[in-house]
């Protein structure tokens, strides 16, 4: 094993997996080659997903907030909405951030190229500039980082603007007065939300019964009574059946469970299906890297693919293609190729759906444990009890705890509520330092705030909460 300063690393693929990798590599003395079409490092996540979303859900929350003043006795006038102007903000937030990476990128010396690669063999690289130009380049190791795309139903491709996916609803190109939005996971409620928030009249199916299908049902339950104030419609076991593009708009085939359908003209679509991993990498089966039947990458706990010199990090490997389970990867590959001994072995990712109110969860889910029939015990706090939420106005929260009945140990967290993406982080770091209900209960929280919902439902699970009555039973 040559000493990790004088390794040369390519890394294919610049998203926050990606651009992780690289510099922790440079900061590791690694001479390192970055790989990515986009002008800066940042990927899908800050040129056209978490980061432009999160901009365009913070005005989204503000609207919905000075509409929900009115009951506390401030009554805004209806907000006049210049689009240009609402884009270019959006447009400056990702590129101070890209830029911003750029600068990082340059400072460690990492040989950032703009273009595409393509497999040799299995250490060696031929990369198409932008301008057209190739280059062949042989690395020691090469980590791929290429991440995914939206998934395509091919009954619902239709070459019109009209039908998006998130990265042209995330243009906002207009504000609608109808959208179709097919799939109620993440990015549907997500953008659905966005535009509903604009004006737009917002129609959500789902194929499944219920909602963001990886969440347990009771934190999902206040945000579908919210969101269907919000919007339009929320059908669920229904799917879309074909569209049609009459010119003036969309006309959709809604199919419902009963078998019955119902024709719907909508001026947008936005196809929210779930997404794909990029594995289809030109000259990729000159290496021994495996593709999975789903298209994933298999890798080992150090990110190693089937090929030695190849790893593989972020949603081109799996579930959950979440931005920060790629970071975390790409570091755990780095120091594994580095010669540490690492391995990519967490007790909790967390998962944050930005909607308002948000929901989030880490480690065990109710709905998993029931599925493995695992004993648990559930503690919930409900925010009707919380000081903080009620000078708030949003008492509809709910933060439950999962703990392990014979140990007390703390195996997963869910929270519904303004603010859960924030809040989770506490039960991620719990989680992995294996606290258990006492540790929880006894850790002082600031007062008042949301966070101490944590705290009171470690002291439901002992008994020990003051704010909340139960009589004693027997
Ligand atoms: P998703 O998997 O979250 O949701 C897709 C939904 O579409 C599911 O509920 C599924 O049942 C439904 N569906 C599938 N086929 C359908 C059909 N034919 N008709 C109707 N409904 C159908 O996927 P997404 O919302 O496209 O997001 C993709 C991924 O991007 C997420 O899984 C997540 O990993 C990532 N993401 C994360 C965040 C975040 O962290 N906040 C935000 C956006 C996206």
């Amino acid at each position: 094993m040559p000493d990790s300063e004088s390794l040369h690393i390519a890394v294919v693929g610049a998203g926050p997996g990606g651009y992780a990798a690289a510099f922790l590599a440079a900061d590791l003395g690694m001479t390192v080659t970055l790989i990515d079409p986009e002008p800066n490092p940042g990927g899908v996540c800050l040129y056209r997903g978490c980061i432009p979303s999160k901009a365009l859900l913070h005005v989204a929350k503000l609207i919905e907030e000075s509409e929900q003043a009115k009951n506390w006795g401030i009554d805004f006038a209806a907000p006049k909405i210049d689009l240009a102007r609402l884009r270019s903000w959006k447009g400056s937030v990702v590129k101070k951030l890209t830029g911003g990476l750029g600068v990082l990128s340059k400072q460690r010396k990492v040989n950032y190229v703009r273009g595409h690669a393509a497999f040799d063999d299995s250490t060696t690289l031929r990369v198409t500039r932008a301008d057209g130009s190739e280059e062949s380049l042989t690395f020691d190791r090469i980590i791929l980082a290429t991440g995914s795309r939206p998934a395509i139903i091919p009954s619902l491709k239709l070459d019109t603007p009209r039908m998006m996916d998130s990265t042209s609803a995330l243009d906002l190109e207009d504000i609608p007065e109808t959208l179709l939005v097919v799939g109620g996971g993440y990015i549907g409620l997500e953008l659905g939300s966005v535009y509903a928030a604009l004006g737009t009249r917002v129609t959500v199916v789902e194929m499944l019964s219920g909602l963001l299908p990886g969440a347990d049902r009771d934190l999902v339950l206040p945000l579908l009574k919210r969101l269907e104030k919000m919007f339009d419609g929320i059908l669920l076991n229904t799917t879309v059946a074909s569209v049609k593009d009459e010119g003036t708009g969309i006309r959709a085939t809604l199919k419902g469970q009963d078998g019955n359908n119902q024709e719907r003209v909508f001026d947008r679509v936005l196809v929210s299906v779930g997404r794909k991993p990029n594995s289809e990498i030109p000259g990729l089966e000159k290496t021994r890297v495996q593709v999975g039947p789903r298209g994933f990458i298999p890798v080992n706990q150090q990110l190693q693919t089937g090929d030695p010199s190849i790893y593989a990090i972020g949603d081109v490997v799996g579930e959950p293609m979440l931005a920060h389970k790629a970071m975390h990867e790409g570091r755990t590959a780095v120091e594994a190729i580095a010669g540490h001994k690492v391995a990519f072995e967490p007790n909790a990712i967390p998962a944050v759906v930005f909607t308002d109110p948000e929901v989030a969860w880490c480690g065990l889910t109710e709905t998993q444990a029931q599925s493995e029939n695992r004993e648990i015990k559930v503690a919930r706090f409900p925010w009707a009890a919380s000081g903080r939420a009620i000078t708030i106005d949003r008492p509809e929260g709910i933060t439950k705890l999962l703990f392990d009945p014979q140990t007390e140990r703390l195996l997963g967290m869910g929270i519904v509520g303004a603010g859960a993406g924030e809040m989770i982080a506490e039960g991620v770091l719990a989680i992995e330092m294996a606290a258990l209900a006492r540790d929880v209960a006894m850790t002082i929280h600031p007062h008042p705030t949301l966070s101490e919902t944590i705290m009171e439902s470690a002291e439901v699970f002992l008994g020990t909460s003051t704010d909340i009555y139960r009589p004693k039973r027997g």
